[in-house]
């Protein structure tokens, strides 16, 4: 399914698809086949193996089982038939005044009078589950997918949208309630698998994503990662309750790798480098209780959801790339069994990815500098000179203005002594100004 090529991994859009031909997208976690065609499948398997015999005690009891939840739900060995007294148009008007993805405006709606069928429905099978959360964990999947199929068959006569936005309210409503009795549960292995999956990771924390063929921004580790707000995004998928909501962790961290991508490549993402990107997201993230999560969206999350349209697309990539991670070997990233046994026992490490532009970067910059503090120091210096030389020419002035005035004064003087006779020495200082003047202008400054 997954084959390694000189650029990165590949995989093919008819490989994501469903191995039936459906059209849907399949996953590696039902071998291949999308979520219908796989339960067609093992319910099949399921009744070939109860047909010849084979533990027909357990199936009396499950069957016993199963007729018994059936019949706490709806009253009834049959599933719920419309009654009179409330048409599903009624129900649903009251429902089409929300906007998309508006909760707290459903569960408003919900415990109007109008509602109370429904209301009735979703809180039976909310007690039958939980006094059977012993079962068997696909045995519980199929109780709520059944239920998923009951509730909207109850509304098939509306608009697919209009069933769809109802059936993501009862999805997160069901399992929000349900999240603690069925995830990572006694019966299946989830809890043993996520922590092979999560030491799987972290033992190749030495791959790079040059080894994945990982497109990124020119200035490589010196930059801060682009593919950040991706992992952040797939980390939170563990916080959420109900499916959808771990759905839009997953599609929100596909989109965010999207983007990283537009901002890494000069030519549009394509498969190839999301699905690489995707690697490399999950490596550097190691999501808490991964396999447990993909499990539990699969098991009870709305199967539309899951096998077409974007999410179903994200979901899908993100299955084949924790399968890929599990069967990562040397020659898938480009390295002989040898190196990467090595690199996987921590006997050696790989050698780090060649710098190149980030380097002759900040070499460039360092000789920048070097360049300015050069110039810097010659500036400083052409200051103290032009200092020096201002402070010689003031100097040389006021000697100068000294000099005049000590002159100036001497007719003055003259003339004091000479006023007794009536000559006054007036004449004789406009020549002296002229040439006092002369000698103050800045060009004539040297001593
Ligand atoms: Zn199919």
């Amino acid at each position: 399914m997954l084959a390694d090529q000189k650029r990165g991994i590949h995989l093919s859009q008819v490989e994501l698809l469903c191995k039936d031909g459906c059209g849907y997208y399949g996953n590696p976690t039902w071998d291949g086949y999308c979520s219908l065609c796989w339960r067609k499948r093992s319910r099949k398997t399921e009744t070939n193996k109860q047909e010849n015999g084979v533990d027909e005690k357990k199936r009396r009891e499950k069957s016993r089982r199963s007729s018994s939840v059936m019949r706490l739900l709806w009253g009834s060995p049959s599933p719920p038939r419309q009654e009179s007294s409330e048409t599903p148009e009624a129900t649903l008007k009251a429902f089409q005044s929300l906007e998309p993805g508006d909760f707290r405006g459903f569960l408003k709606v919900m415990r109007r009078p109008s509602s109370q069928r429904l209301q009735s429905q979703c809180t039976a099978f909310l007690n039958t589950i939980q006094a059977y959360h012993d079962l068997p964990i696909q045995k519980q999947s199929d109780m709520v997918q059944d239920f998923y199929q009951s509730i909207a068959d109850h509304f098939s006569s509306l608009p697919d949208e209009q069933v769809t936005q109802m059936m993501e309210h009862i999805e997160k409503l069901i399992m929000t309630n349900l999240h603690k009795w069925v995830f990572c549960h006694d019966s299946c292995d989830d809890e043993q698998k996520d922590l092979t999956l999560q030491r799987r990771i972290k033992s190749l924390n030495w791959v790079t994503p040059q080894m994945l063929h990982v497109p990124f921004p020119k200035g490589g580790s010196d930059i801060s990662d682009p593919y950040l707000p991706a992992i952040t995004a797939i980390i939170e998928m563990d916080a959420k309750r109900a499916p959808q909501d771990k759905l839009s962790c997953v599609s929100r961290c596909s989109q965010n790798v999207f983007q990283a991508l537009a901002l890494s490549n000069n030519h549009p993402a394509n498969a190839d480098d999301f699905l690489s990107a995707l690697v490399y997201v999950v490596l550097r993230a190691n999501p808490p209780r991964l396999h447990s999560n993909l499990n539990y969206v699969i098991r009870f999350g709305l199967p539309q959801s899951l096998m077409a349209g974007e999410s179903g697309y994200y979901f899908t990539n993100l299955s084949c790339t924790v399968a890929f991670i599990e069967k990562l070997d040397g020659p898938a990233l480009n390295l002989t069994a040898e190196e990467f046994n090595s690199y996987m026992q921590g006997r050696t490490v790989p050698p780090r990815p060649p710098e190149g532009d980030s380097k002759k970067k900040a070499q460039e910059n360092r000789q920048q500098l070097e360049d300015l503090k050069k110039r810097q120091e010659s500036v400083e210096q052409g200051v103290r000179a032009l200092r020096e030389q201002l402070d010689q020419w003031v100097r040389c002035v006021q000697e100068q203005v000294e000099e005049v005035r000590a002159r100036s004064t001497l007719p003055h003087l003259d003339q004091v002594q000479e006023e007794p006779d009536g000559h006054a020495g007036e004449p004789s200082l406009a020549p002296l100004r002229d040439g006092a003047a002369a000698e103050l202008r800045p060009g004539n400054g040297e001593c």
